[in-house]
């Protein structure tokens, strides 16, 4: 089979959802499916909601549009602030965006009304973690502004955190983001059909308490993907944490010293390797490198060991194993290897569909994205 090349498990992913979909729901939670790690990819996405998510959440609007040209009709949130200049694309194809800018307001609104269309408008609140939200204290006079913004509908509010700084979305940042959302709506009498609480890393503190507070959303993507909690890194119970696998192919195995030799200056990425290791091992070379993945972000077996990568080698320690080359070594991927791994033009993605949910027939497996099998299921 071609390498390197990217496996997912869409069944596993599907189960992984329909777990969160309705522990979530239990406690009044809905869950939107974020689809930005995959680009947008339409097959995840009709998993995510064959799986019970009531939208899509992506940050960039070229996902959006890539999943509405597939056909899907489901609400689209942009979950990241406009750029103003693609208000005019963000009004066509999503139905919400999250803001934090008046000036992006106007433009949504200018451009909403060129094509008589409404657009919904979730205000991110700065928590603490320092990625986007308007500062509490700001919030009541923004919204005085912003509440009348013809065709803008302000549905809701929402905050993001152990992003940037990894700042807790603990139960007291949520009891805030509550009270925030009440007194809005005593000081303005209207409803917020949204708060929207956070991502992955509140899933732990959604289901453990907090069940007074307004929260009523969650952005759920990497918890999906990987069945971990990106705060504790630790699986979540219940979830398959291998719906996706990375496998990359030998191009050299060779005994070599531990320790390199002769003057050492910089590497091609900086720090120099000094090991100060002796004798030899056996060291396996892979066709993916840095352009392809972090390498970081890798986990093989336990007898595998990465200890570094370039461009496009990475060099693995396989023990007193010896891989033949030609042969084939599966990773799991942590976030930021899946990233780069979905983004990378030299990996192949190949998903297998979810079993039993008006599947097309001879898809077990299928490399390409064609049209026809795009359109089929759900
Ligand atoms: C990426 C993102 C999410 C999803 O985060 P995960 O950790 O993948 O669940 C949610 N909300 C916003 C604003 C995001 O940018």
């Amino acid at each position: 089979m071609t390498a390197p090349r990217l496996e997912v498990d869409l069944e596993k992913i599907f189960q992984n959802t329909s777990v969160l979909v309705t522990s979530l729901r239990a406690r009044n939670i809905s869950v939107t499916g974020v689809t930005k790690a995959f680009m947008g990819e339409p097959r995840l996405a009709r998993a995510l909601l064959a799986a019970g998510v009531i939208g899509i959440g992506d940050s960039r609007i070229e996902n959006i549009e890539a999943m509405r040209a597939a056909g899907i009709t489901a609400p689209m949130t942009l979950i990241r602030s406009p750029m103003q200049s693609q208000v005019d694309r963000v009004v066509e194809h999503a139905d919400i965006s999250f803001n934090t800018e008046l000036d992006v307001l106007n433009a949504l609104s200018i451009a909403a009304r060129k094509t008589r269309k409404r657009h919904g408008v979730v205000l991110m609140v700065e928590m603490g973690d320092l990625r986007e939200g308007i500062m509490p204290e700001d919030l009541e006079q923004f919204v005085r502004a912003a509440r009348h913004i013809p065709n803008i509908d302000l549905i809701g509010i929402g905050a993001n955190l152990a992003c940037q700084n990894g700042v807790s979305p603990d139960s007291e940042k949520m009891s805030e983001l509550s009270h925030l959302a009440e007194f809005l709506e005593t000081t303005f009498g209207f409803v917020l059909e949204i708060v929207t609480g956070g991502n992955s890393s509140n899933i732990q503190g959604s289901l453990s308490g907090g069940e007074k507070d307004r929260i009523n959303n969650l952005r759920l993507g990497e918890a999906i993907l990987l069945g971990l909690d990106p705060f504790s890194r630790q699986p979540i119970e219940g979830l398959f944490t291998n719906a996706i696998s990375l496998v990359a192919e030998v191009i050299e195995a060779k005994a070599k010293p531990l320790a390199p030799w002769g003057n050492i200056g910089q590497s091609a990425f900086g720090k120099s390797p000094v090991s100060e290791r002796e004798g030899n091992a056996f060291q396996t070379i892979l066709a993916l490198g840095r352009q392809d993945i972090d390498p970081d972000g890798l986990t093989g077996t336990p007898e595998i060991k990465v200890l570094g990568a370039s461009s496009d080698h990475l060099i693995v320690e396989t023990g007193s194993r010896r891989l033949a080359v030609g042969s084939e070594i599966t990773f799991k991927l942590n976030y930021s290897a899946l990233l780069r791994a979905v983004t990378s033009p030299f990996i192949t993605k190949t998903y297998s569909l979810p079993k039993n949910r008006r599947i097309p027939e001879n898809s077990e497996v299928c490399t390409h994205r064609t049209a026809e099998e795009l359109h089929k299921w759900p």
